[in-house]
């Protein structure tokens, strides 16, 4: 466990040296001073905190975003040149006669445009909606529907292969700005291209004072349980980017941070864009998808140091071994943090062998907009455990009672709901055009968060499992993550998805499928050995008593593995919403 806890270089902020007295001391009121509101004293603004503030004198010339194409053309923008140019975008909103609070969607790739037209909505006072720009036609004309989308970002090949012919679904919808990606030398119809109109805006706007509370950013959650729901999040929520940015992912200011989630995601906005700006660091953007060569390649040549990732990605460099990734050097590189799925303990481990340094899980949700749980920089890590809960947040193991009150779980290690006690600044509020979803969420002053957890006597949660997804075997409730983790041991395992299958006798069975590493073919054999390797280290009761393998296993954009979906087809039951399915690779 030791070596879990040194870094290579002593990954510490002053402020997180004693972690107790931090959390004691810590409030938000406090974080809140270390941003700087308007001149005018009127208000907080996403934007304003990100960019504006960091415009002048030395920083101003320091870089915000390091973008790196796909075809490996390069642009380096720096913070004054992007206060400028998400003004000139706030501006061509202000010249189209877009109202405040008017939502405005984006729809591209990870392209310069993109960040600063949401930048420059922000400072608007609009709604921004990043959507995943491998959405196809329906998902896209659901979501702009729900969030009245008045304005629409996008390339001109995005807007011909999917908009286009939507776009009669859309009546709110009022201007489309597009950025050239293709050869066609006329443009959509009913588009406007976005160059001209930046270059013939003013670089100079002036914020209106705006209110913390005042809606920012609609984000719809990952659809891995059912209907993606669409959580609204408010100005403010920006004090919690910046402060859980700097305890849980040890961010600061001149770091170069590379977080690897689209911002379709809430966690490529929230520290994709927001939380690493805010603090004046260097942003890397890498406009490709996933591969793991070039992966070690940004890090090493653009001299990472702080990087976030998602355990999806980590298990697909996994299953490539370690060596790839000792081939190069990191000598930048800090902090590695995780996020949106249980991190395997094979994982952790996995980052000190390939890079010498373990990665950090943390845990939140769309709904929460800012990490909530960690294993902080200046804590030992526990392999399999989320951390512990962020200073300035609450969070407790309950269980509903009956008459739908709650209180806390016996003892310290039952499982129970795990629930934030509300207040901290980046909590969503409400899900759109769903009100009495949203209050369900809160019973006296906890939101519950719909997934299952533990604490342990010395305060790290344990992940157990959605409050949807937990198996119900003979008698026993069964987490899918503690039996997934055991088969992600095996050595020809690369993913694993576990669900329970109903039975007559002993109400569900533990079914598990499991996808191979390379090099590994799928075999009655081999089947049988997963069967006994897994009931070796659960035990009878807990293991697996079918498994399949499969070529590679379902899952959403954002990267988690849709168990409901596993089992909707295992079942032979109607898959349900699939809009944020991944088409397989
Ligand atoms: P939906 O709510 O539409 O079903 P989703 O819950 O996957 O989708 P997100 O808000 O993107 O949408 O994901 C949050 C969820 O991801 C958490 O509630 C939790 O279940 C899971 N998660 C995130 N981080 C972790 C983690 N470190 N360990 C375990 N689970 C995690
Ligand atoms: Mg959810």
């Amino acid at each position: 466990m030791e070596i879990l806890r040194k870094s290579r270089r002593e990954a510490q902020t002053a402020v997180l040296d004693d972690y107790p007295k931090t959390c004691a001391s810590f409030s938000w009121d406090e974080a809140r001073e270390w941003l700087d509101g308007l001149p005018d004293g009127g208000g907080l603004n996403i934007a304003h905190e990100a960019v504006d503030r960091h415009a002048f004198g030395e920083t101003g010339e320091r870089t915000a975003i390091h973008w790196l194409g796909k075809a490996g053309a390069r642009r380096e923008i720096s913070y004054r040149e992007l206060a400028a140019l998400s003004s000139r975008f706030a501006n061509v909103l202000d010249d189209l006669g877009v109202t405040h609070g008017a939502g405005v969607f984006l729809l591209a790739g990870r392209i310069p445009e993109l960040y600063l037209a949401a930048l420059g909505a922000l400072k608007h006072g609009a709604v921004v909606t990043p959507l995943f720009s491998a959405f196809g036609p329906e998902p896209i004309a659901t979501r702009m529907t729900l969030g009245e989308a008045r304005v629409l970002v996008t390339t001109t090949s995005l807007y011909r292969r999917k908009v286009a012919a939507i776009r009669d679904q859309l009546p709110c919808l009022e201007h489309v700005l597009v950025v050239r990606d293709d050869d066609l030398e006329a443009l959509p119809e009913g588009t406007q291209e976005l160059g001209p109109l930046l270059d013939s805006a003013s670089p100079d706007y002036v914020i209106p004072a705006t209110d913390p509370e005042q809606p920012a950013l609609l984000h719809f959650t990952s659809g891995t349980t059912g209907k993606p729901k669409g959580a609204v999040h408010v100005h403010q929520a920006v004090v919690a980017h910046h402060a859980t940015a700097r305890f849980a992912l040890d961010l600061r200011a001149g770091d170069v941070f590379w977080c690897t989630a689209d911002p379709g995601w809430v966690t490529g906005t929230s520290y994709g864009i927001i939380a690493p700006l805010s603090l004046g660091a260097t942003l890397v953007i890498d406009e490709a998808e996933f591969d793991a060569e070039r992966w070690y390649q940004i890090l090493e040549s653009e001299a990472v140091s702080v990087w976030y990732t998602a355990p999806t990605a980590v298990r697909m460099m996994m299953k490539g071994g370690s060596e790839n990734a000792r081939s190069r050097t990191y000598p930048s590189l800090r902090f590695i943090a995780s996020v949106g799925e249980p991190l395997n303990p094979q994982a952790v481990h996995w980052g000190v062998e390939a890079f010498g340094l373990p990665i950090h899980d943390n845990w939140w949700q769309t709904e929460t907009g800012g990490i909530m749980i960690a294993n902080f920089a200046s804590m030992a890590i526990r392999p399999g455990a989320m951390g512990k809960p962020l200073p300035g947040i609450e969070a407790a193991v309950l269980r509903r009672l009956p008459d739908g009150s709650v209180e806390p779980v016996d003892h310290h290690d039952d499982e129970g709901e795990l629930a934030l006690r509300v207040g901290w600044p980046s909590m969503f509020r409400g899900y759109l055009h769903e009100e009495a979803r949203y209050r369900r969420c809160f019973v006296d002053d906890w939101y519950l968060t719909g997934d299952l957890a533990r604490r342990d006597l010395d305060g790290y949660f344990w992940f157990v499992g959605r409050a949807d997804d937990m198996i119900k075997s003979a008698g026993h409730l069964i987490g899918p993550f503690e039996v997934e983790s055991a088969l992600m041991e095996h050595p020809a395992v690369a993913e694993v998805g576990v669900i329970g299958k109903p039975d007559p006798m002993i109400g569900e069975i533990v079914k598990a499928f499991v996808s191979l590493k390379p090099g590994h073919e799928p075999s009655e054999s081999l089947r049988r050995e997963l069967l006994g390797f897994a009931r070796q280290r659960l035990g009878p009761a807990v293991a697996p008593k079918e498994i399949d393998i499969q070529p590679s296993l379902p899952r959403t954009r954002s990267g988690k593995i849709m168990r409901r979906l596993l089992k909707a087809r295992e079942l032979g039951l109607p898959e349900g919403d699939t809009s944020t399915l991944e088409t397989i690779r």
